[in-house]
């Protein structure tokens, strides 16, 4: 098992059309990554960056961001990263900015509230620190690093935020800071219902998307993620996520702008066909799920994945969606 994983590892993630699928990994704290290097991922398509501000009374300032960062690009070895910047709120608990040294109120509904994007917006010194370290990084590294936010909604959020970016550029220039000649994109998250139904606005702003469908699939179907009692009516296979899912994508594609899945989604060996067949051709999940994703892309040709996700877009019936699914490559797609 362990040889054969290995020699996985070696192999690309390429269709049997050959049609070219890029695998990345989603990280949460850095004792992952060993995993990473030996799942074999092409890069981290979400670092998030929750964990330096959990656990702990004070804010990360920007050299220890820089620190932490610079450890994650260096052990990915060459490999691009993609910096997802402080998704505050919502279920994500950080008690250093709840009280004492940023008084936050989550809100009667923090999932509704002050979270991501927003709440950065509201502090701006703690998204230009984020984005200087990023820059910083950036200019030290050959690797390809991007920038994504998080909870975005309009557009306007993106601009917004584009603005601080490049105000953090021109003082990092002026301090004569190394910058790469190719500035780091600057991504959206797609993971409410409002941005994927706007993604087309959000698109002429956004230098690329990165689709939450675990957020989204909450939103769409106003499920609470951790909420046990309705666990059993979180399904990504609803048809209006995935609605939402092929029209981000499509919006996207129209532009040829980058667009992945970054949701628990995309580790499902399951629903890699699904996903292929809406255009999706970047997926970034648990390192741990990428050797059984990679086996899986291994085995489809695009044609067969396009007329299945044709089919299953067609049903209204989350159950008729599921039956489709699990029963994919079983007497033709
Ligand atoms: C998502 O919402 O799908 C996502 C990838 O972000 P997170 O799980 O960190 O909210
Ligand atoms: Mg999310």
């Amino acid at each position: 098992e362990k040889s054969r994983l290995a020699k996985l590892r070696r192999l690309p993630a390429i269709t049997v059309d050959a049609e070219e699928v890029e695998l990345q990994a989603n990280l949460e704290i850095p004792a992952e990554l060993p995993l990473i290097a030996q799942a074999g991922a092409q890069g981290i398509g979400l670092l998030r960056t929750e964990f330096l501000f959990m656990n702990r009374e004070d804010l990360p300032d920007e050299e220890a961001q820089v620190a932490a960062y610079t450890q994650v690009v260096e052990a990915m070895a060459g490999d691009g990263v993609t910096i997802r910047v402080l998704d505050w709120g919502g279920e994500k608990d950080m008690q250093a900015l709840a009280d004492g040294i940023e008084p936050f109120h989550a809100g009667p509904n923090p999932a509704l509230g002050l979270r991501g994007i927003r709440m950065l917006l509201k502090k701006p010194d703690l998204l230009e620190a984020q984005f200087a370290a990023i820059l910083r990084v950036a200019g030290a590294t050959a690797s390809p690093i991007r920038v994504l936010l998080p909870m975005v909604t309009v557009p306007e959020e993106v601009r917004q935020a584009r603005e601080i970016y490049d105000r953090v550029v021109r003082r990092l220039r002026r301090r004569g800071v190394p910058l790469p000649d190719k500035l780091p994109l600057l991504g959206a998250m797609i993971e409410t219902p409002g941005a994927a139904l706007a993604a087309d606005a959000i698109a002429l702003e956004a230098d690329f998307f990165a689709i939450g469908t675990n957020d989204l699939a909450m939103y769409t179907l106003a499920v609470d993620r951790a909420e046990t009692e309705v666990a059993h009516l979180y399904d990504p296979l609803h048809p209006a996520v995935l609605r939402l899912v092929q029209f981000a994508t499509e919006a996207a594609l129209r532009l040829r702008m980058p667009v992945s899945v970054c949701g628990e989604m995309a580790g499902n060996p399951r629903l890699v066909p699904l996903l292929l067949g809406l255009g999706i051709r970047t997926l970034s999940m648990n390192a741990s799920a990428i050797p059984r994703v990679k086996q899986v892309v291994r085995t489809l040709k695009i044609d067969d994945c396009a007329r299945f996700a044709r089919r299953v877009m067609e049903q209204g019936d989350p159950k008729r969606i599921q039956e489709l699914v699990m029963g994919f490559g079983e007497g033709g797609a």
